[in-house]
């Protein structure tokens, strides 16, 4: 699903750019939930922003491959389009704009792009309804203006929403976790198992899941653990490792690596 070799980016800044990533690699399987856990600033919502497209961000070294493509070919709308899928560790607002039309757009220029039939008013009213059903978020909140007003839990809860609408390949999901209460975080999780997990036949799907806490692994359950710091990838493990770092923390655990 996405190989990336020997990565290295940098960010602009206000003292010119400072290199993050440092000769980050990491394979993802289709079928894969891969969790990438690490200490504050090891470079973790860069790697989401870089796998994005976002400006500001500049390669300097490395590849990625994302569906037998090079990543960095194709365009920001052309990575979504051909299935990648970015959650906002901080989700922005779009006054002025209502989910309903701004997910309906979503789906639409993507369908477009894959040389698909768009959805109809009807039909992707249908679509999001049951979506919203899924993430346990009240219809009318779709009605709203982009992220507007929400709060932190439900801007995360909106934004797997959009995830269940467009039905990425592969989905990044950068602290999906946070801002979300207990009974938030079931919800989401369970609708991330629910959109991203293969249900019958052969996997297509893949996840990275950014997280800092175990907990969200409690309900995704990861296949396995990578921890990133200094911006490369220092350990691999299996679900294990998420138990350990939360236990032990992370110098302790890197320490014996
Ligand atoms: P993480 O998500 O793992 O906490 P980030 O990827 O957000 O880490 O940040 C990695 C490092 O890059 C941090 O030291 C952060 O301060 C720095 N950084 C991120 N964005 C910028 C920016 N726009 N200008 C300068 N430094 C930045
Ligand atoms: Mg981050």
């Amino acid at each position: 699903m996405l190989t990336i070799e020997n990565l290295h980016a940098e960010v602009d800044g206000a003292n010119g750019r400072t290199a993050i990533l440092k000769g980050l690699s990491l394979e993802i399987a289709a079928g894969e939930i891969h969790a990438i856990m690490g200490p504050n600033g090891a470079g973790k919502s860069t790697l989401a922003h870089v796998l994005g497209g976002k400006p500001g961000y500049h390669v300097t070294g490395g590849s990625v491959t994302f569906r037998g493509q090079n990543l960095f070919d194709l365009d920001p709308h052309e990575r979504a389009a051909t299935g990648l899928f970015l959650g906002f560790q901080y989700p922005v607002e779009i006054p002025g704009v209502s989910n309903v039309q701004f997910l309906r757009e979503a789906a639409n220029s993507q369908r477009k792009y894959r040389g698909e039939e768009p959805l109809s008013g009807g039909e992707f009213l249908k679509l999001a309804k049951e979506k919203a059903a899924l993430l346990k978020m009240d219809v009318e909140m779709l009605k709203r203006q982009v992220n507007v007003g929400f709060s932190g839990g439900e801007k995360k809860r909106a934004e797997m929403v959009q995830m269940g609408i467009l039905d990425p390949a592969f989905a990044v999901l950068d602290e999906t976790d946070s801002g979300l209460d207990i009974d938030a975080l079931r919800v989401v999780g369970d609708g991330i198992n629910a959109i991203m997990r293969q249900k019958d036949g052969a996997p297509d799907k893949a996840v990275l899941l950014i997280t800092h806490y175990q907990r969200l692994l409690e309900v995704v359950k990861p296949d396995k653990v990578s921890v990133l710091a200094g911006g490369r990838i220092v350990q691999t493990g299996g679900p294990e490792l998420a138990l350990r770092l939360e236990a032990e923390g992370y110098d302790a655990v890197m320490a014996d690596a």
